[in-house]
């Protein structure tokens, strides 16, 4: 055998078809820690485990005895030391001098062995990772479902508050502080557009007399019956409040000084005619419809001031600030 065959990097040896070593290069014997006159003539298969053998009848002669050839197979050697050796392994069938004889040439595999296990561990760091992720992502997706419930019930007890921070407990009409958003914004909107609004202030003609007469709790539920009726005789774009004691407020969006002294009337009117058992309840009001240099309390003085010359007038009527003005009656 010549020097570069006997030294190459890879383990060679030929076999008789019997299996019997016929030559066997100094690289494949340092791999198996055998000298040469340990292995030759001797069977192939006894640097073979007992599986190895079996699996190299089965597969190797069968094989090349079929195709004259084996490529890549993987199996492992047995050293001297009874170590196995996993190698990769090819071989061709030839005739050689008149006989048949099998080369083999075998590259140790260990490194591709670590690096399979390499890659399996790292397959599998990677799928308990994706299952990780996927379990994190699922109770992502659990505490977000909860969040939005809570969420959604926050948005309820917030639009719960808001309704009753706005709501007048007695008469469950809009109250005070809503009114006065509501006219701030009436204002902003009229400077912008320049589309007049007016502005109602009711009173109950001589309540304290109902108190005096039939007692406080009767004086309340004639304030919680009047203010129904104030909100059923409202159009959907009035707003209709309680301003304080025995006195609302109603703002008309979209009305001039006519237009708010009809829609008084109307209410003045309904109530007048409402059956309020043995009571005989009457309004009197003041309207104002909003001018270029009014502010929120200028427009509600003016309609204070009508509400006045309608209780100095005589009661149970409406008057509107413009001609009030103009009749010079003014509250002392
Ligand atoms: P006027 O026609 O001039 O308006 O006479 P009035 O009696 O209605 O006016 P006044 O201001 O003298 O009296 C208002 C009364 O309203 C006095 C007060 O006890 C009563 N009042 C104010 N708030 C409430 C309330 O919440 N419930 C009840 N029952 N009465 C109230
Ligand atoms: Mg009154
Ligand atoms: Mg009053």
């Amino acid at each position: 055998m010549d020097i570069q065959l006997d030294m190459a990097p890879c383990g060679y040896f030929s076999i008789a078809d019997s299996g019997i070593i016929q030559s066997i290069n100094q690289t494949l014997l340092t791999l198996l820690g055998y000298e040469r006159n340990e292995l030759l003539g001797r069977h192939i298969e006894s640097t073979m485990s007992v599986t190895n053998k079996l699996f190299f009848h089965t597969y190797f002669y069968p094989y090349i005895q079929l195709y004259g050839h084996v490529d890549e197979m993987y199996f492992s050697f047995r050293t001297s030391d009874q170590q196995d050796v996993p190698v990769l392994l090819n071989g061709v069938r030839r005739t050689r001098n008149g006989e048949s004889v099998i080369d083999c040439v075998v590259v140790v595999m260990r490194k591709r062995i670590e690096h399979e296990k390499d890659i399996m561990n790292t397959k599998t760091k990677l799928q308990e990772l994706y299952q990780a992720t996927n379990e994190a992502n699922q109770e992502l997706e659990r505490l977000h479902e909860e969040y939005k419930v809570k969420q959604q019930a926050l948005i309820k007890v917030n639009d719960q508050l808001e309704t009753m921070a706005s709501t007048d407990l007695l008469t469950g009409l809009k109250n005070r502080r809503f009114f006065q958003d509501k006219m701030l914004g009436s204002l902003a909107r009229f400077q912008e557009t320049q589309c007049v609004f007016s502005l109602l202030v009711v009173d109950i003609d001589h309540f304290k007399h109902i108190n005096d007469t039939y007692g406080h709790p009767i004086g309340d539920l004639v304030l919680g019956n009047l203010a129904g009726l104030l909100q059923s005789v409202s159009r959907s774009t009035d707003v209709v409040a309680r301003y304080g004691g025995e006195e609302f407020v109603i703002i008309l969006a979209d009305c001039d000084r006519q237009q708010a002294v009809t829609i008084a009337e109307r209410y003045r009117s309904q109530v007048a005619s409402a059956d309020w058992g043995e009571y005989n309840i009457t309004v009197s009001i003041g309207a104002a419809t909003v001018s270029q240099e009014d502010t929120e309390q200028s427009l509600f003085q003016k309609a204070d001031q009508a509400l006045y010359a309608s209780k100095t007038g005589g009661r149970n009527r409406v008057t509107h600030a413009a001609e009030a003005a103009s009749n010079g009656s003014k509250p002392s």
